[in-house]
């Protein structure tokens, strides 16, 4: 099954991995793996996920059940592709155990029935799971509002002068401590200026994290040719 989390290719981060376009109305598997998925990209590239996604599923382990009581041994080997993987299995196990335990409805269920604060707040109170992780599964399995914001969101908007250089540190900085007001300042930028549009928030992060990768890149931005560069402030500047 592709996935379509965060990073995936798909309606979320997608874009930037090869964006094979719209689909609403998703499986419970399907939801389930893009939550596993939100999981596996911390911090990696969504190649390595892809490669432990497909493990999962070549094993037939993506099920709330199978990756609750896998030995962690065996799933951390399962999901190695994606980095950090020890930790990573033990988000994935407390998970499944949390979905497993607290929403026997399912998945599906769970989403439908919460609204996207609410999901968000309970996602976030869970282990190993942070804001990007949280409004990733909020946006991309539950198919609810909530805007991603993440390094390259950052980075581009701090470059074309709608956030500050020191916004975009300051949430570096602040991360590392395990403060998140400068995420939530950002999120609230996005969603307090355009429509709350599942669809739209979808394709608007997806399309960011393809202009970081393809255009401005952490060093040397590729500005010529940018489809953003007439905006742009550092364009703008660098040209003085
Ligand atoms: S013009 Fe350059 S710095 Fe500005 S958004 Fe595009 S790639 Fe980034």
């Amino acid at each position: 099954m592709r996935n379509k989390s965060a990073k995936s290719g798909r309606n979320n981060r997608p874009a930037s991995q090869g964006h094979p376009g719209r689909k609403s109305g998703l499986s419970e598997s399907e939801r389930f793996e893009i939550c596993v998925g939100a999981i596996l990209t911390q911090n990696t590239s969504w190649k390595n996920v892809e490669k432990a996604i497909e493990s999962l599923n070549r094993n037939r382990m993506m099920e709330p059940r199978k990756l609750y009581s896998a030995p962690l041994i065996r799933l951390s080997s399962l999901i190695k592709s994606s980095g950090f993987f020890r930790q990573k299995a033990v988000k994935i196990k407390r998970f499944s155990e949390y979905l497993l335990k607290k929403h026997p409805e399912g998945i599906s269920e769970w989403f439908k029935n919460s609204n996207p604060e609410e999901l968000r707040d309970e996602l976030f109170a869970m282990y190993g799971i942070g804001p990007e992780t949280a409004d990733s599964i909020v946006l991309y399995a539950a198919e609810k509002p909530k805007f991603v914001i993440d390094a390259y969101t950052l980075r581009i908007f701090a470059r074309i002068g709608i956030f500050n250089s020191p916004l975009t540190k300051g949430v570096v900085r602040l991360r590392r401590n395990g403060v998140f007001k400068n995420y939530h300042e950002a999120q609230k930028c996005f969603e307090e200026n355009l429509p709350k549009d599942t669809l739209m928030y979808q394709e608007y992060h997806a399309l960011l994290v393809k202009l970081g990768k393809d255009f401005c890149k952490k060093k040397n931005p590729l500005c010529v040719g940018c489809p953003i560069e007439v905006l742009c402030k550092k364009k703008i500047q660098d040209k003085k």
